[in-house]
Order: structure tokens, then sequence, then C-alpha cells
């Protein structure tokens, strides 16, 4: 190869690796503005340009504006607008099509505001589209040539190269934006849902609680005829405040308000406890209710009406959910680190399409128009947050007619918190 040959061959070849390189450097960055500042940079310099710039579509839709420039015109241009009829950026963003324009004087698209504003005199230009997928997100171009205003093929290639990264960067910078304003969106709206929740359960305790007093004295006062009545007013009642407690709690876990009163608590007296506090309705039902708490005393540090809560809320669901003539039997017992109890039943069980969700908030098997039972599906969705907030676990095993099997992990103390979910469910 002789010498006159040879320089061309090596000129392509590093302005190849030079555009390779600047790739490279490009997609390290992450910011869209000092990306396509970069990437101007790199488009005057390997097409051996004055400068170049980047134009968008502006919001009315009918004109374009500046979205990257070198910065000594910044200032001037950034407010500026390059009509889309007539302009040869707007040509270009209109047609999808690249255009060179050697010599501006003798091209009548040219549009000349810019010149004006930014005291600068344009001779050539070269711009191409930046597209991604389809659709026209804005133009690239380069000015002014150095030397001969001849722009090669090779001038084409390498901006719509850049074109294509500059597209990329674009897109994703208003991805960004679109799942910042949905973020921003979702915070408001759920600022808004806690809010009511505070509000409504506010205005709705006072006078339930007014209810509940004066249906309560009347049922003491009243003729035994009227009894069955007042019983139902006071049992509704009762229900409606359950309901708001447990969306008042479950809010304020959920806004991190609900703080842990951690302190050693006996799980066996706990249990016990619970079991009382359903032993008549469970007699009433036919069922029988029973537990098993073992020899030792079984104590963790944690917030014992937080574990009553989340328990309760188990067993009352086995109450509900087991026919007359069923089984219950709470079940706890230590492994090390943790405490563990079991609320099994032998009840209606739940469909296996149906198990994973039942601690998701509102999740009820049963359809809410033909529902037989009451509740809102809150209740265990409370029970998992309460565990969770001592760093425990809870879980669900259940076949279908057969029964149920809820299980609570509890931490023994705050140290063994992070570990629970290495411990097998088995
Ligand atoms: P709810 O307060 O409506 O009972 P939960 O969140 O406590 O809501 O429970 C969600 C659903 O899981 C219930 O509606 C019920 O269908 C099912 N479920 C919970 N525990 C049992 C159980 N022991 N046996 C059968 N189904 C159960």
């Amino acid at each position: 190869m002789d010498s006159e040959t040879a320089l061309p061959v090596i000129e392509h070849n590093r302005r190849l690796e030079r555009l390779l390189e600047i790739s490279r450097t490009l997609s390290a960055s992450l910011d869209l503005e000092p990306f396509l500042h970069s990437l101007i940079s790199a488009a005057a310099e390997l097409t051996n340009c004055e400068l170049a710039s980047i134009l968008e579509l502006d919001e009315g839709g009918d004109q374009l504006h500046f979205l990257a420039l070198p910065r000594l015109h910044q200032e001037p241009l950034k407010t500026v607008k390059v009509p889309l009829q007539a302009s040869v950026a707007g040509w270009v963003f209109q047609n999808g099509q690249p255009l060179v324009v050697p010599d501006v004087a003798s091209e009548p698209r040219h549009f000349k505001g810019v010149d004006q504003v930014a005291n600068f005199v344009t001779r050539s230009l070269m711009a191409v589209p930046i597209i991604y997928r389809g659709e026209t997100l804005g133009v690239l171009e380069v000015i002014n040539k150095a030397g001969q205003p001849h722009y090669t093929e090779e001038d084409l290639t390498i901006l719509e190269t850049l074109a294509s990264q500059a597209a990329l960067a674009i897109q994703n910078s208003r991805l960004m934006s679109k799942v910042q304003h949905s973020r921003d969106q979702i915070t408001q709206l759920d600022r808004m849902k806690s809010d009511f929740i505070a509000i409504a359960s506010h205005e709705l305790r006072t006078p339930l609680g007014l209810i509940l007093g004066h249906a309560t004295f009347l049922r003491e006062v009243s003729q035994p005829d009227l009894r069955p009545q007042l019983d139902i007013v006071v049992q509704s009642a009762m229900r409606l405040k359950e309901i708001i407690d447990d969306i008042a709690k479950m809010d304020n876990v959920q806004r991190g308000t609900a703080s842990l009163r951690a302190r050693s608590i006996s799980i066996k007296r706990l249990v016990e406890e619970v079991l009382v506090s359903f032993q008549l309705e469970a007699k009433e039902k036919g069922l029988t209710l029973r537990t098993d708490t073992g020899q030792g005393d079984l104590q963790v540090e944690g917030d014992s009406s937080k574990i009553t809560i989340a328990l309760s809320n188990v067993v009352k669901n086995a109450v509900t959910f087991t026919n007359p003539g069923g089984h219950i039997f709470i079940v706890a017992g230590s492994i090390p680190g943790y405490v563990k109890i079991s609320v099994i039943d032998d009840g209606i069980g739940i469909p296996s399409k149906d198990l994973p969700h039942i601690f998701e908030r509102f999740y009820q098997v049963e359809s809410h128009l033909t529902r037989k039972h009451g509740g809102m599906g809150l209740g265990l969705s409370v029970s998992k947050m309460m565990v969770e907030m001592h760093g425990g676990r809870i879980w669900a095993e259940s076949v279908e007619v057969r029964g149920s099997s809820f299980t609570i992990l509890l931490p023994i103390n705050s140290a063994q918190a992070g570990a629970a979910s290495q411990v097998p469910t088995t």
C-alpha cells in the first residue's frame, strides 16, 4: 500500500476508534444533560465541525427548542424556538430523514433566527433525526465543517450512530420521569388514603362508642323480650368497632407510626389468655378448643398486645371457618432462637389457588357477595404486619375440606430477628 492510500485508511480507523472510545464513556454517564453535552462535543469532534446541537419538539408540537448546546451558546439560545415548517431541523424532524446542506445561503429552508440571536454565522450543516422505535424524538445537527464544507458518508454514519445513542438516552430519561411522576402520584394517593382512614376511623369511633354504650345500657334495663334485638345491635356495633380498629392498626403499621413496646413476655400465658377469650364462642359453636404449650415458659422479647392481636386473628379465623363438631388446637413450643405457635383446625380449609394470597389486604376466599362469614379480609394482613414488626414470620398450610394450620414464628429477642427467614417452614 502506498502512502497516499494508507492515509485515509489510518484516518478512518482513528475515527472509528475514537467513536468507540466515546461510545464507551457515554454509556457510563447516567444523567441526560451531561450525557447529551458530551455527545454533541463528540459529534463536532468526529465530523470535524465547529459545533453540534440537539433539538426536541416543544410542548405545543409546532416548534423545536434546543435540548443540548455548546456552553457558549446556552444562555442566548435556551429560549429560542425553531419553527417546524420553515427550518432544516424542522424538515428533518418531520420527515425522519437526514439532510446535508453544504451552503446555507442557497438553502431556502434554513432558519436565520438562531444565528441572529447567537451572533453566529452558519455556513453549512448536516442534520439527522433522533429516532426511537419509529418515533422521532429530536434532531442532532453539526454546523460548519472545517475546510471544505464537504460532508462525507462517514460523517453521516458517525452522526447517525451518535443519534441512536441520544435516542436511547432521551427515551430512558422520559421513562424515568414517567416513573418518578407515577411514584409521586402513588405517594400522594397513599397520603390521602392514610388521611382518609385516620379521619374516618376517628369520626366513626365517637358515635360508635355512644351506640355501644347506650345499647349495652338498654340491654341491661330492658324487658327480656327486647334482649335478642338489643344483642344484635351490640354485636353489630362491636363488629364495626373491630373493623375500624383493624383498619387503623394496619394503617399505623404501614405509616410506621406504630411502635413496639418490647418487654419480656410469656407466650404460655399469652396463649392461655387468647384461649380463654375464644372459649365461649367455640363452645357455642360446638367446637373443641385446646392448647399444648409444653413444659417450659416460652419467653420472648416483644409487644404482648401486638402478638395477642396476631394470634387472636388467626384463632378467630379457625373458629369462623371450622364447622360445628370440629377441633382447634393451639400448640406452642421452642426451637433454637425462636418460639413457634401453630393454630391447627380441621375446618373447611383453603383452596390451593387462594393460599398464596390470604395474607394480602382485603383478600377473601369467598366472594364478597356470596359470603356467609363476616370480615373484611384484613385479619391476616394485620397479623402478618404485627409478626413482622417483631422480625418474625407467619405462614399457612391448608388442604381444602381437611383443615388449615397457621404458624407464627417469633424470635426470642431482637438479636435473632433478622434470621427468621432462614428457619424452615416445616
Ligand atoms: P377475614 O377478616 O375476612 O377473615 P382474613 O385476612 O383474616 O380475613 O382471612 C382471609 C381469608 O382467608 C378469609 O376470608 C378466609 O377465606 C381464609 N381463611 C383464613 N383463615 C382460615 C382458616 N383457618 N380456614 C379456612 N379459611 C381461612
